[in-house]
């Protein structure tokens, strides 16, 4: 699955996605602890990983969603590559991931899945629908029945990133503290996620990318895409976080799933609250105040089996702290 090219005078490892015929949902459709490594990585190298699309490429511009689930053949839903063990790691360590590139595919999928969808419930039926976009100069090209085009800037991202949980199984599809099916635009080059080690080796798997999601991913589906993304890995020893943080030139942000969506946006407000007090010496109320004042709560999503929200503060604030 490794084979390792010399990009620009220093050795990048590239990690394959598993060929479609050696997929299997209990290892490629989930975080969990015994999951065989595919690869594994030290801390500072820099790997290019392969992925497919959250429907396995398995929907295609001459196959829809509707003829695949027609079809009766097993569906992968939302793939990672993976597991990564990450040497060095360990249960009480932090993953920090440096996302330094993201090259998506040419046309992006859409898709309507029944049952699946913020709006399931609020309208009349939802047949399986498949929209096939091109994905040009840096934008997807949104067609409409009537031969209409909106032309989107592409901004990738990664929406499915996690570790194994400590002692159970969790599918791909649900978020949690481990990460997994985040769907935060964040998670993005340039930015800097961090996830806590449950597990020896962390055992890191990422998949799902979107050449463009809007705030909520309100029908289940983004610009769904396959992708090669270009990673770097830290571990910072003994550092505990309990829930994903996101770093990013501006900002700091947490990034918290639950249901209600009221929970998983109270929890990322305490977590960064808890942050402004480990990291920036500020006491428990005034972090409370200062994050009514200038931090935002912001949805990722609200369709996946627990909601993410993401709290944020900027940067520049903290710099005055000295
Ligand atoms: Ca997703
Ligand atoms: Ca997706």
């Amino acid at each position: 699955m490794i084979n390792e090219t010399l990009i620009a005078g220093f050795r990048m490892r590239r990690i394959s996605k598993r060929p479609a015929n050696e997929m299997r949902q209990s290892v490629d459709c989930i975080f969990g602890p015994n999951v065989k490594p595919v690869a594994t990585v030290s801390s500072g190298d820099v790997v290019e990983v392969e992925v497919y699309d959250c429907f396995a490429n398995a929907i295609r511009p001459d196959r829809s969603l509707k003829e695949v689930l027609g079809s009766g053949e097993e569906m992968f839903d939302n793939p990672v590559t993976g597991p990564i063990y990450i040497e060095g790691a360990e249960r009480g360590d932090t993953l920090a991931v440096d996302i330094l590139g993201i090259d998506v595919g040419e046309h992006a999928v859409t898709a309507l899945v029944p049952g699946f969808g913020a709006l399931e419930g609020w309208l009349t039926e939802v047949p399986p629908v498949t929209k096939f976009s091109e994905i040009r100069d840096g934008k997807v090209v949104f067609v409409t029945s009537k031969e209409k085009s909106i032309k989107i800037s592409i901004q990738p991202f990664i929406g499915t990133i996690g570790v194994a949980p400590a002692v159970e199984s969790v599918s791909t599809v649900t978020p949690s503290r481990h990460g997994g099916n985040l769907d935060t635009s964040y998670v993005t080059v340039g930015n800097r996620l961090y996830l806590r080690v449950n597990v020896k080796g962390a055992l890191f798997g990422l998949g799902d990318v979107h050449a463009r999601q809007g705030n909520g991913e309100i029908c289940g589906t983004a610009a769904e895409v396959p992708a090669l993304v270009r990673l770097r890995f830290e571990v910072i020893k003994g550092k505990r976080i309990d829930w994903p943080r996101i770093e990013s030139p501006d900002a700091i942000m947490t990034v918290c799933s639950a249901r209600p969506l009221e929970d998983a946006a109270r929890l990322a407000a305490r977590e960064l609250m808890r942050w402004l007090v480990a990291d920036f010496g500020l006491e428990e109320y005034e972090a409370y105040m200062l994050l009514s004042i200038a931090g935002d709560i912001e949805i990722s999503q609200i369709v996946n089996p627990l909601y993410t929200a993401v709290a944020k503060i900027e940067k520049e604030l903290l710099s005055q702290l000295g």
